[in-house]
């Protein structure tokens, strides 16, 4: 049987993630000019390399209606067409209900067409509110959800108060925060004005904009009386994302806030160091080779990742055929690895550029970190990058070694 066409102003074409099919803009048709950005020309928002984004989330929303054992409710309040709540529909198991809301009418009505076509019209809805204003309906007690998905195009922080207030105990928030030029230090202002946190352009800037990320959330969270824990994140190509349990409770939001603090480093040197709490006095010079010393934060110092989300996420993944399988399984492995690793990654090659030295094997540099008695492992935010408690100054002791 022919399919019926869906009735859009724009032309439009069926694509495939992951098990669901949905209609989207055909963005090759808005693109005007060779190196135009297709997904915002469309009069409806769909980009197709946000497949890795959605399928983590899918992923992680499994793994964790896993570790709740009930039938859980989602909310989608910036979902344009709908594939990532359509997605969570049809791949995630234990959804009672899910919710979702885009600003735009033309996106709320293919989102809807896209709920018909897949039959799932019982168990979605997709609204046209602005988003604060949706979140703000689900904020009273019963009403609020298990999970929140804040997938926005630029910075998620216009819309997590009201998305923190819509979240039940334990649910978890996931948030995607595309501005991260602000958030790696490229425009400390903006970075300053929208996350509460200075940000420093070093090679693990993007580490510390997770974590200005989760520390801005662990802030507006804690003004509810609401502690947060960070279960997973990830950077991938323009996007950084973070992934966050609420627990209701003014302790658990005091404990949360003692997590804060900042990230001091010597751009003279290298040496990194972290300084915890968000009123700690801070040093002004490195106390490896006494230049001064420069300050990221107040930021999230505590962990990124989960062990036992990791874990399940790995084997939800096994059971799935996803085009980004082998991406996502390399990804979550050396995540797995991360859980207890040291914070701020060195980059091998930005140091070797530094020494005008040339750049060894990773494996040859972590391999000789083990051997002197530090941690060494890799990172999935960089895959040039190195977690290791080792001083700079043996890290670069141990290159100039292995090279000359
Ligand atoms: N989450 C989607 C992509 C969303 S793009 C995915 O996974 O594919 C961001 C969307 O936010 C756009 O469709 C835009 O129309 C919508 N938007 C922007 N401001 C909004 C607001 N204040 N409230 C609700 N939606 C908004």
């Amino acid at each position: 049987m022919k399919e019926a066409e869906p009735s859009f102003s724009f032309p439009t074409v069926v694509v495939r993630e992951g098990e669901t099919r949905v209609v989207v803009p055909k963005l090759e048709v808005f693109v005007k000019e060779r190196g135009e950005y297709a997904p915002s020309k469309a009069p409806v928002f769909y980009n197709p390399v946000m497949e890795l984004n959605r399928d983590l989330a899918v992923l992680a929303l499994q793994a964790y209606q896993q570790t709740v054992e009930r039938k859980i409710s989602v909310c989608e309040p910036l979902s344009s067409c709908g594939i990532r709540g359509v997605r969570f529909a049809v791949e995630v198991e234990g959804i009672k209900r899910i919710v979702l809301n885009d600003i735009s009418k033309e996106a709320a009505k293919l989102a809807q067409f896209n709920i018909e076509r897949n039959n799932l019209a019982d168990r979605i809805s997709a609204a046209n509110e602005d988003a604060n204003l949706l979140l703000s309906c689900y904020a009273a007690p019963r009403k609020r959800f298990d999970y929140i998905d804040v997938d926005p195009f630029g910075s998620p922080v216009p819309y997590m108060d009201s998305a923190v207030r819509a979240l039940r105990d334990q649910g978890l928030l996931a948030l995607t925060a595309t501005d991260v030029a602000p958030l790696c230090g490229v425009h400390p202002k903006a970075c300053v004005r929208k996350y509460g946190g200075r940000p420093l352009r070093t090679a693990y800037c993007h580490e510390l904009a997770v974590r200005l990320l989760a520390g801005c959330l662990t802030m507006m969270a804690a003004k509810h009386d609401i502690g947060i824990r960070v279960v997973f994140s990830h950077s991938t190509n323009h996007y950084i994302r973070v992934y966050a349990i609420a627990r209701y409770g003014a302790k658990r939001a005091d404990k949360s806030v003692q997590k804060m603090g900042y990230v001091l480093h010597c751009f003279t040197c290298l040496h990194r160091e972290t300084a915890s709490g968000i009123f700690s006095s801070l040093k002004k010079n490195c106390p490896e080779c006494g230049s001064g010393i420069r300050t990221a934060g107040p930021l999230w110092l505590g962990k990124i990742f989960d062990e036992k989300l990791l874990a399940l996420m790995e084997r939800e993944l096994k059971k799935r055929k996803l085009r980004n399988q082998k991406t996502i399984l390399k990804m979550l492995s050396m995540s797995k690895d991360e859980v207890e690793a040291p914070p701020m990654y060195y980059i091998t090659d930005k140091i070797c550029d530094k020494l005008n030295l040339p750049i060894p094997p990773l494996i040859e540099v972590m391999k000789k970190l083990r051997k002197a008695g530090f941690q060494a492992v890799p990172t999935h935010f960089n895959n040039r990058g190195i977690r290791t408690d080792a001083p700079a100054s043996v890290f670069k002791e141990i290159i100039a070694r292995l090279v000359t």
